[in-house]
């Protein structure tokens, strides 16, 4: 089994946070150390979709960024947040911090 992370805990509830969007397969909270105003992240919550990073996508877990994407337009589109930006980082040299498949979502609009 792969490691456990803090994003695995938070799913898991054993760990809380700021929760601001769920659906049965995506996760999104705020972002301990806001880099904007909004700073969301989003994460797939069921195991089959985990995936560390960017970098380990395979043919299987090819649809889990567009899961995320779509939960991150959904979710502006319900608080009325009309400009954003979405990252990945990719890879500990990309930035990435916590292997979770997560992204960002920033806006200078407020919740
Ligand atoms: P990354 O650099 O893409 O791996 O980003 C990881 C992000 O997770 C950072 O922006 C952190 O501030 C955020 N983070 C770490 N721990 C927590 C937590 N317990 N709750 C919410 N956000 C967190």
């Amino acid at each position: 089994m792969s490691e456990q992370t803090i994003f695995h805990k938070i799913i898991a509830g054993e760990i809380p946070c700021e929760m601001v969007y769920e659906t049965d397969e995506v996760l999104g909270f705020n972002d301990i150390h806001p880099k904007a105003p909004t700073h969301v992240l989003f994460v797939a919550k069921r195991e089959e979709d985990f995936v560390p990073s960017i970098m380990d996508l395979t043919d299987e877990t090819a649809h889990v960024p567009c899961k995320l994407i779509h939960a991150a337009q959904e979710f502006a589109k319900e608080k009325g947040i009309d400009g954003y930006k979405l990252t990945f980082h990719c890879g500990a040299k990309g930035g990435q911090e916590v292997f979770y498949l997560h992204l960002h979502f920033m806006s200078q609009q407020e919740l």
